[in-house]
């Protein structure tokens, strides 16, 4: 049994206005506060597609490398529900504004069908009284149905796709494609053989997309060692049981009667526009990793990292601005700033570039301990102090007077005689251990080297 899965995702567009009206495009707010005839739908009104959200298509179109097409249509897909004032969708069907493309994954690469210039409809709110509450504010959004073909073989790698995907659109700038507000939503088609296959909607996390289609994949499975058929039909995923149950099943799906929208004439792109746009790509994750690794030396592993927020490598790169180090700061960055955040959200830490880039230089060039650069590190995220004065602060008190240290040594070598022995004997190996104790003993508030240093002169005395 092969299976195979395709993925319809929905995105919602940044832009200034609605797709079809003057209405402000923003998330939340007090509901039904942003709405006009147009997108509600009142008889007489005339559409006029917003430039903004069809540029911002074209982008994705160029980023996912899909054949942009230059004569495209609107239609109307006709249906009704509560959300959807008109009783139809503007949407485009049969031809859209892109066509095929890909998306690179480790595994190889996931097709694309299409991507569709849509209108987003309105949000509905169940309440634990049973109603349904409707805020127009989202119904006339600019979205963007990308649908891919059925390639892509596992749940790893559908979630592998998103995630790349994700990451793509949101460095275009194009959306913040955040799935908990709805602005990122996945439905899926998955099959496990030849007959038969289900629909897959509600998947409203990476998380759930995972469970669903495993879930799915295995139920599908059953079914057909049982002798049954797959019926086509579109499940929900219920993330609380753990399990899809049915919506609807083939018989009852809808006819949307497509016709072209004739209030909208078609969508007519030039060729310069498109070149114009092609210029504003910027500079896309996976191409960003490669200079990464080419310009910084940086492993494969860690610049995956770094590039994996648009947030975080513009930040790491800031911070190269004040100290060249690119080895340490992205050790520091990846290790340190990333225990206290997720990579998305860096910059909220509080930390200035240049302060960061101090901290790390001050660590490199002896003046204080690594271990003290972690607590300052951890003191300046919690208490805001910045990271300069805490520094400072330590610097005073980082003890430079070789007697201090001596007494130290002195110790440390009187209490390990079995390791001194071990070093006297050829295992050179082992000064690590004994730097290591005496600046335990000194409270990391010494130069390493400098130890190191002291600790050879006293074992030449001694052998
Ligand atoms: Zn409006
Ligand atoms: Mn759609």
């Amino acid at each position: 049994m092969e299976t195979k899965i395709g993925l319809e995702i929905h995105v919602e567009l940044s832009t200034e206005t609605k797709m079809f009206c003057p209405c402000k495009n923003e998330y939340g707010g007090e509901p039904n506060t942003r709405i006009c005839p147009v997108c509600m739908g009142e008889p007489g009104i005339l559409p006029s597609p917003n430039f903004e959200a069809v540029k911002k298509a074209v982008k994705v179109g160029i980023a996912l490398n899909s054949k942009i097409n230059r004569f495209s249509i609107f239609t109307r897909k006709n249906y009704f529900y509560p959300d959807l004032p008109k009783g139809y969708q503007i949407t485009q069907y049969g031809t859209s504004i892109a066509e095929g493309g890909s998306v690179n994954i480790k595994s190889g690469s996931v097709y694309l069908e299409r991507i569709n210039i849509e209108e987003e409809t309105a949000k509905s709110i169940y309440t634990e009284n049973g109603e349904v509450l409707l805020d127009f504010n989202r119904c006339g959004i600019p979205l963007l149905e990308i649908v891919t073909l059925p390639c892509i073989k596992s749940p790893e790698e559908a979630v592998e796709f998103l995630k790349e995907l994700r990451r793509i659109i949101r460095y275009l700038g194009v959306s913040e494609c955040d799935m908990e507000k709805g602005m990122f939503r996945v439905d899926s088609n998955v099959s496990v053989s030849k007959e038969g296959r289900a629909e897959l909607k509600n998947l409203n996390s990476l998380k759930a997309v995972y469970e669903g289609l495993l879930y799915e994949i295995k139920r599908q499975k059953e079914v057909i060692e049982k002798g049954e058929k797959i019926r086509r039909e579109t499940r929900l995923w219920d993330e609380f049981k753990k399990e899809t149950r049915v919506m609807r099943v083939k018989e009852e799906e809808l006819d949307y009667r497509y016709f072209p929208e004739p209030d909208l004439p078609p969508l007519e792109l030039s060729t310069e526009l498109i070149e114009k746009i092609k210029k504003e790509i910027p500079e896309l994750p996976y191409q960003k990793k490669q200079r990464f690794v080419k310009l910084y030396f940086l492993d494969e592993k860690d610049a995956e990292i770094l590039v994996s927020e648009k947030e975080l490598a513009d930040y790491f790169e800031e911070i190269l601005k004040f100290y060249k180090n690119p080895e340490d700061v992205s050790s520091w960055v990846i290790t340190e700033l990333l225990a206290y955040t997720e990579p998305e959200n860096t910059r909220k830490l509080g930390l200035s570039a240049s302060e960061i880039a101090q901290l790390v230089k001050s660590v490199n060039e002896n003046k204080i301990t690594r271990n003290i650069g972690k607590e300052i590190l951890k003191r300046s995220i919690s208490e805001k102090i910045p990271i300069s004065e805490l520094i400072k602060k330590e610097e005073k008190s980082i003890i430079k007077g070789d007697d201090i240290i001596e007494s130290a040594v002195k110790e440390v070598i009187e209490e390990n005689p079995d390791v001194v022995e071990k070093y006297i004997k050829g295992k050179k190996g082992v000064l690590g251990f004994l730097i290591g104790q005496t600046m335990k003993k000194l409270k990391g508030r010494a130069d390493p080297k400098q130890v190191g240093k002291l600790i050879l002169k006293k074992l030449e005395k001694n052998s």
